[in-house]
């Protein structure tokens, strides 16, 4: 058990990661990291306390490496990050840990409309009395309209409401797996055991990769039966309804719509505006209106594809000072060739440059200062600066938080190189005969690729 009560500095340690994980990793942070409280810094290790065990699994399956980053760069030390989970908050003690339950997956972030509400509204009556109204569930549509989120909130939600309940969260393809394992290593009655007799909700996501997969499906219909007779909840989702799965067994696809079957369409315009504004909320994005209806209208079909261009926008505003607008909006999308200025060029100065020199980007974001990250960190400013037009205020923030005075000693520094050190300027050139390709055209100011005239770097 770790101690209560937070220590002061690890709060100022936790305030400083959150600012550098909104600078460099913003599609990562969520709002709810807000709700995190750092318990204690010792020996270090810096403990985060989590309001659910499910945020806990997420946090230290999916974002540990980046909150250690966030550490070591908050306090210039080797931390690392661990996080725990007390008391309060759902326990998520029974669910099976098979799968990791994505903490944004809840109703509350559901946008719900005309297309799906039948879906929502047959998953919050399961999550509050599984076993007893829809049974089995089975949730159809195509990719990217929410399959996936809807039965994990079905989880949380039971989760929250009965903590006892046993769940088992399982993709289609875990239960093929799982199954084949068993048979192959003689473990199959543990594996029946477990799914029919140890099981309260059993999830199965994308349950058409049934299909032709014919011991899988055996298997699936004896363990249907049997969850079913004891009055155990089954919910299913696919990506057509029970009739139109390929090579499936008829017996399935009568169990399978023997229950409550509720499909998921496209949503309208207006609904994906909502989740939109939804989605860039969590995290911690205020988008202006016609950012997000640009958004909304040009992802119709898919809304995992519309998530992805948040991230993508998000990238590029990380790059531009955080500024969100329409023109913005129009480059990352790739609606508009990127004018050289933008986030574009310094993204492919740092493609080129991490290349020839072989380091990462992370190196040259650190503090580090030997002369094999110190060197292309110096031409990756430099470049960015002749090519981009970044402020040095800008550029010195993106490399690792420095103040403008190092982008100018570094423009120098270069410059300076130039005038003494043949192979190198051999090595910057061929680097600069990479760029203005991609470019364009260089920034105003700045010569042809090969020249040697370096004035307009220093503008
Ligand atoms: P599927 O499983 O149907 O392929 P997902 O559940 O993975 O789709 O959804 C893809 C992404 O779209 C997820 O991030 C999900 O949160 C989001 N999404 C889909 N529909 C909605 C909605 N109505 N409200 C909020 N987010 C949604
Ligand atoms: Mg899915």
């Amino acid at each position: 058990m770790v101690t209560m009560t937070a220590d002061p500095h690890s709060q100022a340690v936790w305030a400083d990661m959150l600012v550098y994980l909104r600078q460099f990793h913003a599609p990562m942070v969520r709002q709810w990291f807000t709700d995190l409280k750092p318990l204690q810094l010792a020996a270090g290790v810096l403990t985060l306390r989590c309001g659910t065990a499910i945020q806990q699994t997420y946090l230290t399956m999916k974002c540990r490496d980046v909150f250690n980053e966030a550490a070591q760069r908050a306090t210039g030390k080797l931390i690392s990050v661990t996080f725990v989970c007390e008391g309060t908050g759902a326990s998520g003690q029974n669910l099976y840990p098979e799968v990791i339950l994505c903490p944004d997956y809840i109703f509350d972030n559901f946008v719900v409309g005309p297309t799906n509400e039948l879906a929502c509204a047959s998953c919050m009556a399961v999550a509050r009395r599984p076993g007893k109204n829809y049974n089995p569930l089975f949730l159809y549509g195509a990719a990217g309209l929410g399959k996936t989120h809807l039965l994990q909130a079905t989880c949380q939600e039971l989760v929250n409401h009965q903590p006892d309940a046993r769940i088992l969260y399982i993709s289609c393809e875990h239960f093929i797996n799982h199954f084949m394992e068993s048979v192959k290593s003689g473990d199959l009655s543990q594996f029946r055991d477990l799914y029919r007799h140890h099981v309260d909700v059993l999830v199965v996501d994308d349950i058409h990769f049934l299909g032709g997969r014919e011991r899988s499906q055996e298997e699936f219909f004896h363990t249907f039966n049997a969850l079913f007779q004891q009055g155990r909840q089954i919910i299913l989702s696919s990506d057509s309804p029970p009739v139109e799965i390929q090579e499936i067994e008829e017996r399935l696809v009568s169990r399978f719509a023997s229950g409550m079957l509720a499909r998921l369409e496209r949503p309208s315009f207006e609904t994906r505006l909502l989740i939109v504004q939804k989605k860039s909320r969590l995290r911690g994005v205020v988008l202006p209106d016609d950012v997000a209806a640009y958004i909304a209208r040009r992802f119709e079909n898919n809304i995992r594809e519309l998530e992805g261009a948040l991230t993508k926008l998000q990238g590029y505003a990380m790059l531009n000072g955080g500024k969100y607008d329409l023109d913005i909006a129009k480059v990352a999308l790739g609606d508009m060739l990127p004018p050289m200025e933008r986030a574009v060029s310094i993204q492919r100065i740092i493609g080129h440059v991490t290349a020839f020199y072989n380091v990462r980007l992370q190196d040259l974001q650190s503090k580090r200062r030997h002369r094999s990250v110190t060197l292309p960190r110096q031409v990756c400013m430099y470049l960015a600066r002749k090519y981009t037009s970044h402020s040095l205020e800008e550029i010195g923030g993106f490399f690792g938080g420095r103040d403008h005075t190092t982008v100018m000693h570094a423009v120098r520094a270069v410059k300076d190189l130039c005038r003494f050190d043949t192979v190198f300027t051999g090595q910057l050139e061929q680097l600069e005969a990479k760029l203005p390709a991609e470019l364009g055209r260089p920034a105003a100011g700045a010569t042809s690729a090969a020249s040697r005239n370096y004035a307009a770097a220093g503008r």
